[in-house]
C-alpha cells in the first residue's frame, strides 16, 4: 500500500521527467544501500522506501495512475480495499479513535407469488422477513455492555500492530477492534447481531413478471461491525392463471362453445383480466377463430399501451352421447344435408372425379 508521497521519496516534484527522477534514484540508493549503512535499520526502511517509489515512477504508467489516485494508489494496479480507503479517510481527518473495517450485512431474498390480476393492477404486499439486525443490548459489540469489554493490551486500543504507519496490520489479537470481549452480550450471545422478523411492505408495480427484482435498500442484514446494510431483494413469481396464458402484456384465453352456438351465433359472457364481459360471436364461427379484445390485456410497467385479450373459441365435440341424443343428431345430419355442408359436398365430389 503507498499512502505516503512517491515523489516525496525520491526528493523530486510532479513535474520532474523521467531523467530526473532516474537520476535522484541513482544517487539515494547508493546512500541508503543496506551494503553501505551496515545494521542500520533506518537506512533499510528508507531504501525499501526509495526503491518503491521508483518502481512505479519510472514506470509510465504506473506513474500516471499513480497521479490520477495519489494515496489510494497500489502497485499491482487493484482497486483500493474498502479498509485502504477507510485508512486513508481516517488518515487524512486525523482521527486518533480506532477504526472498523467498514462491512457490507448480507444481501436477503425473499419470494413473493402474486396472482396475474395483482399484474395488472399492481398494489402493495405485506411480507415478514428474517433479517439480522444489530443486537440492541451491547450495539453490535457482542460484549456484556456492563464490563463486558475492555481495552486490548496487545495493541493498546489503537486495532494496529507494526511500528510504521505504513506497516501496520489490523491487531490480531481484537481483528483490529482495538476492544477485548472479556464476557459475552446476554442478548446475542456474542455474535453482535440477532435475528428479528419484520413485517415490510412491498409495492407492487404494474406490469410486473415472473423472475423480475424489485429492490429494497437496507432491508437486508445489519453488518457484523460498522458499516453498511445490505438490501433486500423481492423476486416475484407470478402464479399460473386457471384461465390466462401471459406472452409480455397480452393475454390469451380459450373460450368452449358449442356446436349450436357456433352455428347460429351467441352472445357470450366471457372473462377479462378485471371482471367480465359480453361478445357478440357471429353465426357460422369456425372453431380457432380468435377475437382480439384490444387493450383488455396488462399494463406495461412504464404505463405505455395496454396489450390485448386475445379470445380463442374452440367447438367442444361432445365426447359421449346418450341415445336420445344420438338420436337427435343423427336426425339432425340428415335434415341439414350436403347443401349446408359446401366444404364437405366439393370434397366428394372432387374424390369422385378420381
Ligand atoms: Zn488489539
Ligand atoms: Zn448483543
Amino acid at each position: 500500500m503507498a499512502r505516503r508521497d512517491l515523489y516525496a521519496a525520491l526528493g523530486v516534484t510532479r513535474g520532474s521527467s523521467a531523467d530526473e527522477i532516474k537520476k535522484a534514484y541513482r544517487s539515494l540508493a547508493r546512500r541508503y544501500h543496506p551494503d553501505r549503512n551496515d545494521g542500520n535499520e533506518e537506512a533499510a526502511e528508507r531504501f525499501r522506501d526509495i526503491a518503491e517509489a521508483y518502481e512505479t515512477l519510472s514506470n509510465p504508467e504506473l506513474r500516471a495512475r499513480y497521479d490520477r489516485l495519489g494515496p489510494l494508489y497500489r502497485p499491482d494496479g487493484r482497486p483500493p480495499s474498502p479498509d485502504e480507503v477507510s485508512d486513508w479517510v481516517s488518515d487524512t481527518i486525523g482521527s486518533v479513535f480506532r477504526k472498523r473495517r467498514p462491512e457490507q450485512g448480507e444481501d436477503l431474498r425473499y419470494t413473493l407469488s402474486i396472482d396475474l390480476e395483482a399484474v395488472a393492477t399492481g398494489g402493495e404486499r405485506t411480507i415478514e422477513v428474517r433479517r439480522q439486525k444489530v443486537c440492541t443490548t451491547c450495539r453490535g459489540s457482542g460484549a456484556d455492555p456492563n464490563g463486558g469489554e475492555q481495552t486490548c493490551t496487545h495493541c493498546g486500543g489503537s486495532g494496529k500492530v507494526g511500528g510504521r504507519r505504513l506497516l501496520r496490520n489490523k491487531c490480531p489479537h481484537c481483528s483490529g477492534t482495538g476492544k477485548i470481549v472479556v464476557r459475552k452480550c446476554p442478548t446475542c450471545a456474542g455474535a453482535g447481531r440477532a435475528e428479528v422478523v419484520e413485517t415490510l411492505k412491498v409495492r407492487i408495480p404494474k406490469g410486473v413478471a415472473t423472475g423480475q427484482k424489485l429492490k429494497l435498500r437496507g432491508k437486508g442484514n445489519d453488518p457484523r461491525s460498522p458499516g453498511e446494510t445490505g438490501d433486500l431483494y423481492v423476486i416475484i413469481s407470478v402464479n399460473e392463471h386457471a384461465l390466462f396464458k401471459r406472452r409480455g402484456t397480452d393475454l390469451y384465453c380459450v373460450v368452449p362453445i358449442t356446436y349450436g352456438q357456433a352455428t347460429l351465433g351467441a352472445d357470450l359472457t366471457v372473462p377479462t383480466i378485471d371482471g367480465k364481459t359480453t361478445i357478440r360471436v357471429p353465426p357460422g364461427t369456425e372453431s380457432g377463430k380468435v377475437l382480439r379484445l384490444a387493450g383488455r390485456g396488462l399494463p406495461t410497467m412504464k404505463g405505455g399501451r395496454s396489450g390485448d385479450m386475445h379470445l380463442e373459441l374452440h367447438v367442444e365435440i361432445p365426447q359421449t352421447v346418450s341415445p336420445k341424443q344420438r338420436q337427435a343428431i343423427e336426425s339432425l345430419d340428415k335434415l341439414l344435408g350436403n347443401e349446408t355442408h359446401p366444404l364437405r359436398s366439393e370434397f366428394i365430389e372432387n374424390m369422385g372425379k378420381r
